[in-house]
């Protein structure tokens, strides 16, 4: 892409109160060019203030309408989406610098699918029906919205994050204020225009652009009460602790570490295939990304041989808008640094460099699918999460050898066991301690199911009827069933015996 003059870039604006607000002004720079593609506002603390005061205007009428009519709208905005699909997945994956395959078949259908799931299936919530708990009392639960709801999402998946977040929260009857990472915003800002053309009300989604200043206003504003944080655990660390000092709700998905676990009877060579979409998909920035992959001894050296020769055959290039591209670039070249300077640590500590582990030559922020063996269980490139094309591939010995290793780690999002034995697999999968467990497989994930982290992955579900039951708040109705002042509950503490 040559370098287009500023003047005629299209300028993304924030989406306030249903306006479209464009002072501030950002680059976005396209990963696979590095060069600026587009520019997009930059909010302040006045933009935060102002989109905040709209989603607490909008939720009081949103909250009110029953989960019926909130679905009927909601799926009307997922037609309207389906009907920009494909936009939408061109736009993420210059944006994001993701493989037109991945954007157009994975992440845009996959984010509508979530919002249909939440419409549909917010109509099947009901309080605990009622019961008497004390003579004479009545007790029914409703489910209530808790308000505005400030989300926070990353760069790596930023119109599936987004959805995520705006799928139960909305369909639980709140309003939302959403922040794009900053070097991300395109398709949540197309999201929010989307919903107004579909006819949600203005202020019911507020985006608001820009970085950790604006995030930290958005959560420390006394209207939002709660706060749904995807991202670093680093991040979410500062995120709860704010939260915390404001008593508000909090989710947190964080980041992960996953290993797969391979032992002598699985299918090799299925799980060669399942390791390398599970270590190399969004060139391995993904939460849940197969990144340690641990061999049982005797077949070690069978699959390291067989992944490093099936890794090679991955098509890396610039040209993402053909289905012919497997993995794009990293998503900033700031990540990219960061990838490269994990490979060079393991380097220097004379761990072992299977594939790749070179810088390349040329535009955009490409790097290699990188293959490490052997290395020390508590090296970096093993316990920390590194969110690049680069896995290690270590072996062990037992059952229990793997799982221990498996478990020897801050994280706890997601995890693989590659057997065809089922009882170990029950064993093996009720050991781990990840918010996810696949067999035989690594990286689904579907609107049905929850997925969330154990451990420093974070705190609440997103997904499933789980994350409905986040975005609201029960609340308890007790009723005096005697309609006898003298026969009530409260007459037998205060009342004349
Ligand atoms: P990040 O933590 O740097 O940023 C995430 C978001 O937080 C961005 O919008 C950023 O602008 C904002 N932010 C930064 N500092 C903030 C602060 N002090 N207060 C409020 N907001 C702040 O994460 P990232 O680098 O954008 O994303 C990658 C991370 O996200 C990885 O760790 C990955 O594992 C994680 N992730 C987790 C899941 C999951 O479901 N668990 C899904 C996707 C990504």
């Amino acid at each position: 892409m040559a370098k287009k003059n500023k003047q005629v870039l299209e300028h993304y604006p924030m989406i306030v109160g249903g306006l479209e607000v464009r002072h501030g002004l950002d680059d976005l720079i396209a990963p696979a060019t590095g060069e600026v593609f587009a520019t997009v506002a930059v909010g302040t603390l006045e933009d935060v203030n102002a989109a905040v005061a709209a989603a607490v205007a909008a939720q009081k009428t949103w909250g009110a309408l029953t989960p019926g009519e909130r679905g009927m709208a909601l799926l009307r905005w997922a037609d309207l989406l389906e009907q920009h699909a494909e936009r939408l997945a061109n736009l993420e994956s210059i944006n994001a610098g993701k493989p037109i395959k991945l954007a157009k078949y994975g992440d845009v259908p996959v984010a509508i699918d979530n919002l249909r799931y939440f419409a549909s299936v917010v109509r099947r919530v009901e309080g605990v029906a009622s019961g008497s708990y004390v003579g004479g009392m009545t007790s029914l639960i409703r489910r209530e919205p808790i308000g505005v709801v400030a989300a926070i999402t990353p760069w790596n998946y930023p119109i599936l994050m987004a959805a995520w977040k705006l799928g139960p929260a909305l369909a639980a009857g709140n309003a939302i204020i959403i922040k794009p990472a900053p070097n991300t915003p395109i398709t949540t800002i197309e999201l929010a225009r989307l919903a107004l053309q579909a006819g949600l009300p203005a202020g019911l989604i507020n985006v608001v652009t820009g970085g950790a200043e604006v995030g930290e206003a958005m959560i420390r504003h006394p209207d939002v009460r709660m706060v749904s944080f995807t991202g670093s655990t680093r991040t979410g660390r500062r995120v709860g602790e704010l939260a915390g000092n404001g008593a508000k709700r909090v989710t947190l998905e964080l980041g992960g570490k996953a290993p797969m676990l391979v032992f002598a009877d699985a299918d090799l060579e299925a799980a060669v295939q399942g390791a390398v979409a599970g270590a190399f998909v969004n060139a391995g920035q993904d939460c849940t990304a197969a990144t340690r992959i641990y061999v049982e001894k005797s077949v070690y050296a069978k699959f390291l041989k067989r992944f490093k020769e099936v890794s090679s055959t991955i098509r890396t290039s610039s040209k993402l808008e053909s289905e012919s591209t497997d993995m794009g670039p990293l998503s900033s070249a700031a990540q990219l640094e960061k990838v490269h300077g994990y490979v060079q640590s393991a380097k220097k500590q004379k761990i072992k460099i299977e594939l790749g582990g070179e810088l390349p030559k040329g535009k955009g922020f490409f790097y290699p699918p990188t293959i490490l063996s052997n290395a020390p269980q508590h090296s970096d490139v093993v316990q920390e999460e590194i969110f690049g094309p680069v896995v290690v591939v270590n072996s062990f010995s037992s059952e229990a050898e793997a799982v221990q290793l498996a478990n020897d780690i801050a994280y706890g999002l997601a995890s693989s066991v590659w057997t065809k034995d089922v009882q170990r697999s029950m064993r093996v999968s009720a050991a781990l301690e990840f918010g996810t467990v696949w067999v035989n497989d690594h990286l689904p994930l579907v609107s049905e199911m929850p997925h969330g982290g154990f451990k420093g992955s974070g705190v609440g579900k997103d997904l499933s009827h789980y994350a409905l039951e986040e975005y609201s708040i029960p609340k308890h109705v007790m009723f005096d069933t005697t309609g006898d002042q003298r026969k009530g509950w409260h007459f037998t503490i205060f009342g004349d015996q």
